[in-house]
This record gives C-alpha cells, sequence and structure tokens, in this order.
C-alpha cells in the first residue's frame, strides 16, 4: 500500500508537468503518452503502475523482461511493452517472441535480424528508428550527422513486413538542465518532417524526453515521454 501510495503521488507530479507543458505549447495532453520506464524495478511496482492506469512500459535488458514477463502476460489487453534498450544479438527472439514494440531499432542489421525473428514466430511489430541526435560516441542509432546513411537504411527497413515503422525515437546528451537539449528536441521534429516528405509517409510518433528534460521534450513534438526515475523513483543496479 505504501508502495502505490509513493507512486500514485509521483504519478500525480509527472501528470501535472506533462499537463503545464502541454498547455504552454498549445497541445492537447491527450496526444502525449507517458511511459514508465521500469528497468531494474520489481514486478511490484509494474503493477501498481498498471493499476494506477499506464499503458506503456519501456524495458532495456529482454534478460531482465523476461524474468518480469508474466506481470507483462497477466497485464490487461492495452499494456504495451515497449523495447527501448540496445538490442544484443542473442537476446532478439526474447524481444521478438514477447515484446509488443521495438523502439530503439538502431541499425539496418539490427532491423534485419529481429524483422527475420519476428516471421519466424508470426508476428510484427510496432517499429521506431534510434537516431543519436548527439552524435555521442556512447550512444547507439543513426548519426544525425550522416543523413544519407539513415535515409537509405529507411528505404530498406519499409520494405520488411513485419516491421511498422511509425517515427523516431531519440536519447540525447544527459544534462540537468533540459533547456539545453531543446536544439536537439527541435532537430528530431525536422528531421521526421524530412523523412515524412521525402517518402511520403505519414509518421507521427516522437519518443523523446526522460525524467530531466521531459517538459522541453513535449513543448518541442514529443508525442511519447520516457520517464523512469521521477516515475519510479533511482535505479538500483547490481
Ligand atoms: C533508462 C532510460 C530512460 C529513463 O530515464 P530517466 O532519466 O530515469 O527518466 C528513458 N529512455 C531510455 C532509452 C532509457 O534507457
Amino acid at each position: 500500500m505504501e508502495l502505490e501510495r509513493e507512486l500514485s503521488e509521483r504519478l500525480a507530479s509527472v501528470q501535472s508537468m506533462i499537463g503545464d507543458a502541454c498547455a504552454r505549447s498549445g497541445r492537447s495532453s491527450d496526444d502525449v503518452v507517458l511511459m514508465a520506464v521500469t528497468k531494474t524495478k520489481p514486478v511490484e511496482v509494474i503493477r501498481s503502475l498498471t493499476d494506477l492506469g499506464i499503458r506503456y512500459f519501456g524495458e532495456n535488458y529482454p534478460d531482465e523482461t523476461i524474468q518480469k514477463i508474466s506481470i507483462f502476460a497477466d497485464a490487461p489487453e492495452d499494456v504495451r511493452l515497449c523495447m527501448i534498450g540496445t538490442l544484443q544479438s542473442r537476446k532478439a527472439k526474447i524481444v521478438a517472441k514477447h515484446f509488443d514494440a521495438f523502439h530503439s531499432v538502431d541499425s539496418l542489421k539490427t532491423a534485419e535480424r529481429i524483422n527475420r525473428l519476428l516471421g519466424e514466430e508470426e508476428r510484427s511489430m510496432e517499429a521506431l528508428f534510434e537516431i543519436n541526435v548527439g552524435n555521442e560516441v556512447s550512444k547507439h542509432g543513426w548519426d544525425i550527422s550522416q543523413p544519407d546513411t539513415l535515409f537509405h537504411d529507411i528505404e530498406r527497413i519499409l520494405l520488411m513486413p513485419r516491421l511498422k515503422c511509425s517515427g523516431l525515437m531519440t536519447l540525447p546528451p544527459y544534462t540537468a538542465d533540459g533547456e539545453t537539449n531543446r536544439p536537439y528536441f527541435v532537430r528530431m521534429r525536422e528531421l521526421l518532417e524530412k523523412i515524412n516528405q521525402t517518402f511520403g509517409l505519414t509518421w507521427t510518433t516522437l519518443s523523446m524526453g526522460t525524467s530531466d528534460d521531459f517538459p522541453v521534450a513535449i513543448e518541442e513534438g514529443a508525442t511519447i515521454v520516457r520517464i523512469g526515475t521521477k516515475l519510479v523513483g533511482a535505479r538500483a543496479y547490481r
């Protein structure tokens, strides 16, 4: 009960910040989805959050998620388990089998692998392209300063029948002051427009903004914000 109350207070605070950011930018809060990032968190946290109405969950480590899979399997039908971490090839099968969406497709090779495994499972999956918007060596995804590679790969990935591509995802450089990431969020919005124009698409999903910068991300067009720490507390890594 203690846990439920704490989560409910944290959730109210995050939702009120989402509402404020939407109001500032003339958007409807219905257009922004709150994804709870629950890596390293126990099933009790996930259960409480589904009870509180959360429907999008982000997990990074398939090995860890599989230990908690029954909580997702038994959750209401509309609960969506989304892969948001770097996919190691050995773990790709877990994602193809158990996840509902793959929000961190970071290369042509990763896309090919997951498309093939989804074929074996006779499933398909929503997919987002991960963009390395800060051009950081430590991060995965397409380098935003090499748009030719990105556009070439998009052309190929659009032909993969098991991937339902619908937008972009990014994790900009870490900052305690979200304002410094505004230019990155703007660049993501512009990139989405450019992709839609170039390929005649109507992608709408922009997954961007975490605990420290989600209000700014919303002001610049985020449709999914991925909140861990601010919602479920600091992570405990073993
Ligand atoms: C861990 C993680 C988050 C959540 O970050 P917080 O700062 O805890 O909100 C969001 N997105 C990705 C890709 C992550 O790995």
